[in-house]
Parts: structure tokens; sequence; C-alpha cells
């Protein structure tokens, strides 16, 4: 038996990852179940899998938490702030940690959960995209089992042989092929952009996912992230890192060798696989997904994106560059300006006017490894700019 955390269940992935915990109570127990502001969905969660802590970083409701459970016997212990998150990520009944925080939010309880040496189950992508260094440190020095649940990490890392902690040339891996829906807009004339809304950004063709990486994938951004996520998890550098535009999202990502073999991960675009392979691993157990029927799909198609049509993905290039500071700018920056645009203070092409001109503006500086202070400091003053330059584009 296996003790869980789930933090951030109420959201598309924690929900998922629920899902297959529900479906073998023989093998997971859930210790603490964890969301940000939505007390009603928690607490329905919380009378389903009877967690022995819930906890709820927004104050008023943690209040209202509280009362919904009053009547519930064994009721969970209530927790509040975000410190709470730390707390149950590094709790001694809690195996495995499901990081499913959206956002640079999840930092601090995922870096718990590898200070702690578990099974850190990473969704949180941004949590590698600001501090990928200290993570990954943090994780092998304390024994954690970092399992990507992104999906395309999640593939590479089904494809790679299980010394991949060598880094890539190591093993003769020649490079990743990193698969990209398109999102949306994949076809879209790149002078309508400037009109797109939020319904139809959100409106992903294959997945259904968060409001905000669901932006970031439309944008592209999110295939931006991957790629510097992809650099920490598998020891690379972004020329090693193709992105390949497959719009059945059926190949979740691939890895090609020396001798010329391409090993590729498949299945149905459903989270649930990633979610069930890290919860499994090295076994492999029920996940709820339908089997693939090749005839159905009948086909897969390839494509070069089109960096002009995603100026977000170029950002990620460059951030990934220069390295240092430049990512924890460019994801700050992201997180405000998807922000502003799901407010509809800001339009779906400011998206990227707001990332270039932090980016601009506060230029890369080496990361200061000896804690997170200064990783924290960098992301709160690129807060700060994103937020003003939104300010003079409502103007
Ligand atoms: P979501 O918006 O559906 O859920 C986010 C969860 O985080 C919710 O439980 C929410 O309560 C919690 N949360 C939000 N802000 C918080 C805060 N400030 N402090 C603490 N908790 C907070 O998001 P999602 O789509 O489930 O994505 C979660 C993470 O997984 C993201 O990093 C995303 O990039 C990654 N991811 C998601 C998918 C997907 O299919 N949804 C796929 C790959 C990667
Ligand atoms: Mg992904």
């Amino acid at each position: 038996m296996k003790g869980i955390a789930v933090l951030g269940s109420t959201g598309s992935i924690g929900v998922s990852t629920l899902d297959v915990v529900g479906r073998h109570p023989e093998r997971f127990r859930v210790v603490a179940l964890t969301a940000h502001r939505n007390a009603e969905r928690l607490a329905e969660q919380c009378r389903r899998f009877r967690p022995a802590y819930a906890v709820m970083v927004d104050a008023d409701a943690a209040d209202r938490l509280s009362r919904l459970l009053a009547d519930m016997p064994d009721a969970p212990e209530v927790l509040r702030g975000a410190e709470a998150l730390v707390g149950v990520a590094a709790h001694e009944d809690v195996d495995y940690v499901m990081a499913a925080i959206v956002g640079a939010a999840g930092l601090m309880s995922s870096l718990a959960a590898a200070r702690a040496g578990k099974r850190l189950m990473l969704a949180n992508k941004e949590a590698l995209v600001v501090a990928g260094a200290l993570l990954i440190d943090a994780a092998r020095e304390n024994g954690a089992t970092l399992l990507p649940i992104d999906s395309e990490h999640n593939a590479i890392f089904q494809c790679l042989p299980p010394t991949h902690e060598q880094g890539l040339p190591a093993v003769g891996v020649e490079r990743i092929l990193l698969t990209a829906s398109g999102g949306p807009f994949r076809d879209a004339p790149p002078e309508t952009l400037v009109n797109v809304t939020p319904e139809q950004a959100v409106a992903h063709p294959n997945w259904s996912m968060g409001r905000k990486i669901s932006v970031d994938s439309a944008t592209m951004m999110n295939k931006g992230l991957e790629i510097i996520e992809a650099c920490w998890l598998f020891n690379t550098s972004p020329e090693r890192i193709q992105v390949v535009v497959h719009r059945q999202s059926v190949i979740h990502s691939m890895v090609q060798y020396t001798d010329g073999s391409v090993l590729a991960q498949l299945g149905n675009p459903d989270m649930r696989t990633p979610i069930a392979h890290a919860m499994g691993w090295p076994g492999r157990i029920e996940a709820g997904v339908a089997p693939l029927d090749l005839f159905a799909i009948a086909r897969l198609d390839f494509e070069p994106p089109a960096p002009e049509r995603f100026p977000c993905l170029r950002l990620a290039y460059r951030a990934a560059a220069e390295g240092g500071t430049a990512p924890v700018v460019l994801n700050a920056a992201n997180e405000i300006a998807v922000g502003a645009f799901l407010e509809r203070h800001i339009g779906f092409t400011d998206i990227a006017r707001v990332v270039e001109q932090t980016m601009d503006l506060l230029p890369a500086e080496p990361v200061d490894l000896s804690g997170l202070d200064h990783v924290l400091g960098v992301d709160a003053a690129a807060r700060r700019t994103a937020e003003q330059r939104v300010a003079a584009l409502v103007a």
C-alpha cells in the first residue's frame, strides 16, 4: 500500500489521478488532497477518498471546507496556506507525490517532495522551468524518484534505456523528437490571431486540460516550456530536441538513436496513461484508457512548426539559449500575460508582446544555486514588470 498526496487534486491532472487511484484501492491510500480555493470539489473528493489531510491554500475556502465536512465521520484535518502544501508533500506517511499544481505556485511543494526523497510524479512543468537545477539536484541528493507526467516527457522516459541519468550522449541517443499538436490555431492565418477570444484559445482539439496550459498550447509557449523541461529531465540541450507537429496526438514523443532506430510511445490522448505509468512504474497498471484503435486513426501526419505563427516558441528558445534566470522571467511573464488574457484585459497576440518586453527589461543573470531566494526574487520582479507591461497595453 503506497500513501499518495495529490497536490492540485481539483484540477484536470488531479481529477485524472484520483480516477486512476480509484481503480486500485488495494495499491494506493490517499494521505492528502490539496486545492487553491475550490472547497466544494475538494469536499466531494474527501468524502470519496478519505484522506488524513485536506489543504486549502485560500483561508476563506478552508473555513468553507471545514463547514462542508463538519458531519463527516473521520473527517480529514483541514490545513490552510501555502506552507501546508510543503508539509504534506514531505509527510512521513506519503510515499508518492503527484505535483499537479499549475504554475510556479507548485515550486515549493515539488521541491519539498524531492528533498524528502519521495516518488515525485511531476506534472508541474513550471517548477522545472523556474528551478530545474535545484529540483534535479534535490532529487538526486535525497534519493527521490522523479517521474515525468507531461505526456511528451513520460513518452521520452519510456523510450530511453533505464540508464538515462547519465545524459543523452552517453546512451547513443542522437536527439529527442518532441511532438506537438499545434493547438487550435495551427491552421489559422496569422493575421486572424489578434481577434482570438479566451473561449477559442482554451478549446484544444485533442486534449482536455486546465485553462492556463490550454492557452499555452494555443500560443505554443507550452512546447517552449517543454523544451526547457526536457533539457533538465534528460540532461540535454535545446539543439538536440526537435519539435515535430503531429496533429493526431497519438505519438506522444520519440527518441532517435545513433544506429538509426527511432522509438516512439503511442496511445490515446488521455493523461491517465502517463499518470498510471508513473504510479505503476516499473510495473504497469490499468488506467481506464481505451485501447488504441490504429484502424480508426488510419494515418499519422508530421510537419515542422511555423515559428512566425508562434512567437512564444521563439521566446522560449531564446530563454533556453540565454539560460540563467531567463527561463524564470519567461515563465513569470507568461503566467501574468495568460492571466490577463483570460481576464480579457489584453489580446491573444499581446501575450508574446508582454513576455518579450519583460525579457528585454530583465536581462538574464546566472542563478544562485545556494537556495531558492534568488530565483523567487527574480520571479517576483518579472511578475511586477509584466504587470506594468499589461497596464501599459490596457491604457
Ligand atoms: P488546473 O488549472 O486544471 O488545476 C490546477 C490545480 O492547482 C487545481 O487543483 C488548483 O486548485 C491548484 N492551484 C492553482 N493555483 C494554485 C496556487 N496558487 N496554490 C496552490 N494550488 C493551486 O491545471 P492542470 O491542467 O491540471 O495542470 C496542472 C499542471 O500540470 C500544470 O503545470 C500543467 O502544465 C501540467 N500539465 C497538465 C496537463 C493536462 O492535461 N491538464 C498535461 C501536461 C502537463
Ligand atoms: Mg505536454
